[in-house]
C-alpha cells in the first residue's frame, strides 16, 4: 500500500468506528484509535500525524526507543502506547518512555513496574491482560488469577485503566470481547483494550474503548 493511503484509510477506520458506536449507542469519540506503528519508519508514520492521528501503539521498548523522540520533538502531544510482552528489566525504560502500557501480566512485572514509576515519578496508565482464550502460548494472566493481579497493581500503586486481551485467532473474537467486558465490569473498570484490523468493529459494538490498528491502516506488515 502507497503510504500517502494510510491517511486516507485513518478516515474510512474513523467511520467504521463510529458506525459501530452509534449502533451499540455509545459516543464515537469514547473509542481511541491506537495507530500500531511497530516495523513502520518514520516515513510512514508522518502522514498520520500529519492528518492528526496522535495515539501510536508499538510492540518493543528498544524500536519505539528508537523511533519516537525524534517524531516526538515534531509532535509533543503524541501519546504512546506499549501493546506488547514487556520484560520486568526494561519495566523502567518502559515507563520513561511510554504513557500508557498495555500488556501488564504478572506479578514480577507489577512490582518492577511499581518500582520505575517511584524512581522516575513518571505513572502511565496501565491495562491488565488477560489470556481470555486461555491460551498456553499468549501472553496475559489466567481468568482465575486476574483479582490477585489486580490487588498487586493497586499495592503497588499502578493507574490501572482497564482490561486488555487478544482473542484466539480464527474464532468468532465477540464472545471473548464479551467475556473480557464482563471481567471488568466486575472489578469496575471501565478501559476495555481490544479489537484489531480484522475485528475491531465488533469490538466497539461491545464496549472497546481502546481499538489497537495496524494492518488496516499501514497494509500488511513485511
Ligand atoms: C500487532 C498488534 C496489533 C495490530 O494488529 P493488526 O492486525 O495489524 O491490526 C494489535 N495489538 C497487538 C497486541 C499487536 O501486537
Amino acid at each position: 500500500m502507497p503510504l500517502h493511503d494510510a491517511a486516507s484509510q485513518l478516515a474510512t477506520i474513523h467511520q467504521s468506528i463510529a458506525r459501530a458506536a452509534i449502533l451499540a449507542q455509545r459516543e464515537p469519540g469514547d473509542v481511541t484509535l491506537i495507530a500500531v506503528s511497530k516495523t513502520q519508519e518514520a516515513a510512514a508514520i508522518e502522514p498520520l500525524l500529519e492528518a492528526g492521528q496522535r495515539h501510536f501503539g508499538e510492540n518493543r521498548v528498544q524500536e519505539a526507543q528508537d523511533k519516537w523522540p525524534a517524531l516526538r520533538a515534531a509532535y509533543p502531544d503524541v501519546v504512546l502506547h506499549l501493546i506488547g510482552q514487556l520484560q520486568s528489566n526494561k519495566a523502567e525504560d518502559a515507563v520513561a518512555l511510554f504513557d500508557v502500557i498495555h500488556a501488564v501480566d504478572r506479578p514480577s512485572l507489577v512490582t518492577a513496574l511499581g518500582a520505575a514509576m517511584r524512581k522516575t515519578g513518571k505513572h502511565p496508565l496501565c491495562f491488565l491482560q488477560v489470556n481470555i482464550g486461555d491460551e498456553p502460548q499468549k501472553g496475559g494472566c489466567a481468568i482465575a488469577d486476574l483479582p490477585a493481579l489486580l490487588d498487586a497493581a493497586q499495592a503497588a500503586a499502578l493507574p490501572v485503566a482497564g482490561l486488555m486481551a487478544i482473542p484466539p485467532a480464527d474464532s468468532d473474537a465477540a464472545p471473548y470481547f464479551a467475556l473480557l467486558a464482563k471481567l471488568a465490569r466486575r472489578h469496575a473498570l471501565t478501559g476495555l483494550s481490544m479489537g484489531m484490523s480484522s475485528d475491531y468493529e465488533t469490538a466497539v459494538t461491545i464496549g472497546a474503548t481502546h481499538v489497537r490498528i495496524g494492518t488496516a491502516l499501514f497494509g500488511a506488515r513485511s
